[in-house]
């Protein structure tokens, strides 16, 4: 791998692409926890009411189920794109954290808070389908 470090005018390019991405990840994660409200509110709200929605109560608990599911993965993707910009700060952006190599910009641009270059990535996960 011959990966040329990344200028600054692509770390700006990169900051821009990570910024976006958290803007829209923040997004998402105030709608669901407004959804996520709103159904807390309406399982322990008028009891009168209970009985009549007991039935879908059910499925109510697998879509919450879900959100959360759904909610801590993007809450761990805005942790991961915050590391990112933070990195694109201190100037360590695009660099392998286990190798120190260029983690490359085709890798980067599907994965832009990826902090392993290929090689490492690869060797963690055969290391975890062992175990
Ligand atoms: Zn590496």
């Amino acid at each position: 791998m011959s990966d040329k470090e990344l200028t600054t005018e692509k770390l700006k390019e990169f900051e821009q692409i990570i910024l976006k991405e958290r803007q829209a990840s923040e997004e998402l994660i105030r709608e669901l926890d407004e959804l996520q409200k709103h159904s807390l509110k309406d399982s322990s709200g008028d009891l009168s009411s209970y009985s009549l929605h007991q039935a879908d109560l059910g499925t109510d608990t697998i879509y919450a189920e879900k959100r959360v599911y759904y909610l801590n993965g993007e809450i761990e993707k805005l942790r991961k794109l915050n590391l990112a910009l933070k990195r694109i700060y201190d100037k360590s952006y695009g660099v392998c954290e286990i190798c120190g190599k260029q983690i490359g910009e085709k890798r980067l641009h599907a994965i832009p808070y990826a902090r392993y270059c290929i090689e490492c990535k690869s060797a963690d996960e055969k290391k975890k389908k062992k175990h």
